[in-house]
């Protein structure tokens, strides 16, 4: 698999097996932290579907800059809904905007001790994530980093580095920067009415474009992911 051009410029770091390439947030470079369980996970092979989901918002409260693994709360339904995804043998891949990283409001340590208590949420219900992809970048600085959702660099990497077909994947997000990174990668998005989900639902009639689903919960958005990639194998 091609993915050496893009690696220099993104992260990668698996919390549980202590792997990290770390380069400095301030050097524009796009980030990724890998919390694998790819072991035992027979994926569809050949299918190249993957289900991307927003962090906060969407997966736990949004509290804003989350700095304190007990401030980690897991939404209604997301055990649920990440058990029902798992059971379809595709990747989900956590894909999140953590600028607070960028703007040292953040440290690394911090961040991951976070996504840490996410693991060991979801772990403890029965479900898991195969990956999480984080841009730490500042938004509005010059030049634009090409990860910060609505951009879709983040989903772009993950693509090459599961060897996706992005257009056979899903986004679950809560804001339309979630759905438009969704659509910059050609994938299927649907907007979650949680976190920030009910404001985004509000705005949908001056976007141009609508998401294929609008779900109450995650679960909700899972069971119609669910039911549409089952009826396009
Ligand atoms: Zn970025």
């Amino acid at each position: 698999m091609q993915k050496q051009e893009l690696k220099p410029e993104y992260f990668l770091e698996r919390p549980g097996v202590d792997q990290k390439n770390v380069l400095s947030p301030s050097s524009q470079t796009c980030q990724i932290s890998s919390n694998v369980a790819k072991q035992g996970t027979a994926y569809c092979i050949g299918c190249g579907a993957a289900v991307f989901l927003d962090r906060d918002g969407t997966i736990n409260e949004d509290r804003g800059y989350l700095r304190e693994p007990k401030a980690m709360k897991l939404l209604p339904t997301v055990c649920e809904a990440l058990a029902l995804l798992n059971g379809l043998n595709i990747p989900l891949i956590i894909v999140t905007n953590q600028s607070a990283l960028g703007r040292g409001l953040l440290s690394e340590a911090e961040f991951e001790a976070v996504n840490a208590a996410l693991w060991r949420a979801l772990q403890s219900c029965g479900a898991r994530y195969d990956a999480l992809y984080y841009c730490p970048h500042i938004p509005d600085k010059a030049p634009p980093c090409a990860c910060r959702k609505p951009r879709p660099g983040l989903l772009l990497q993950a693509a090459m580095d599961f060897s996706l077909d992005l257009s056979r994947s899903y986004i679950i997000g809560d804001k339309q920067s979630d759905l438009d990174a969704g659509y910059a990668a050609g994938c299927r998005a649907i907007l979650v009415r949680t976190g920030f989900g009910e404001t985004t639902y509000q705005a949908l009639v001056q976007q141009p474009r609508q998401p294929n689903y609008v779900a109450a919960t995650l679960l909700e958005a899972a069971q119609w992911v669910a039911r549409d990639i089952l009826a396009v194998r």
